[in-house]
């Protein structure tokens, strides 16, 4: 997701009290039950746009500890303004490019990543860009939780076919596959949308998901 520039944004996220300041980010490995102020699982959601899916995730489940991970400022300002709206004492912010996201987590210290419509990457020398790339599954192997588990979603057929197929030079195995998770009933229960999945569905296209544990 790309939106235009938009001026001061830097800036806005820098002084926002829901983002991680960039100088601190070295120092929250191994720190963030700290950070909340409190106990509870660790679910992250990596290149989460505007944030719908995760704010909604936070709600639901105030228990759990929510932590939104965007690359780019003027995407993640929108995540942050539904914060200023409604506030989540579960839910915080990092602005990164996941590929250092094991520096920023301590082994094992994350119990759920979901990755929600994920960009394709469709050139093959940008294949390891794609997050839910064996390179990408490896760092997700160093920060989760022995039964820790994986969560996709997208509804490009192609990208998705190609993530089952880099399971087996990962660590990670599959629990889950489905073409088709909106006329799957049972996975259907307690499924949050993301605004890419409202788009896409709504155009009548099918939504893959897989659930991964390690093997
Ligand atoms: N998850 C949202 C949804 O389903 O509506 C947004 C999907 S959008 C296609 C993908 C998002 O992932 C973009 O906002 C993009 O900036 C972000 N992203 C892509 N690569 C990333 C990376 N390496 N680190 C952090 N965010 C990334």
């Amino acid at each position: 997701m790309r939106l235009k520039n938009v001026p001061g944004c830097r800036e806005r996220i820098a002084e926002s009290k829901y983002v991680i300041p960039e100088e601190e980010l070295a120092s929250c490995a191994g720190r963030w039950h700290e950070i909340f102020g409190r106990e509870g699982e660790i679910h992250i959601e990596i290149g989460m746009g505007k944030g719908r899916f995760i704010h909604e995730l936070a709600s639901l489940n105030p228990d759990i500890l929510y932590i939104g991970i965007e690359k780019y400022s003027a995407v993640l300002l929108r995540a942050v303004q539904k914060m200023e709206e409604e506030p989540k004492g579960n839910l915080i912010f990092i602005r990164m490019d996941a590929e250092n996201i094991a520096d920023v987590f301590a082994p094992g210290e994350v119990d759920r990543i979901y990755l929600n419509f994920s960009d394709p990457w469709p050139k093959d020398r940008h294949a390891k860009r794609r997050l839910p790339s064996r390179e990408f599954l490896a760092r997700y192997d160093k920060i989760l939780k022995a039964d820790g588990r994986i969560e996709f979603k997208t509804d490009n057929r192609v990208l998705f076919d190609w993530a089952v197929e880099e399971l087996p030079g990962s660590v990670f195995g599959a629990d889950v596959i489905t073409y088709d998770l909106h006329s799957d009933e049972k996975l259907m229960e307690g499924n949050v949308m993301t605004e890419y999945e409202e788009k896409f569905s709504g155009m009548g296209n099918p939504i893959c998901k897989y659930i991964i544990t390690r093997k």
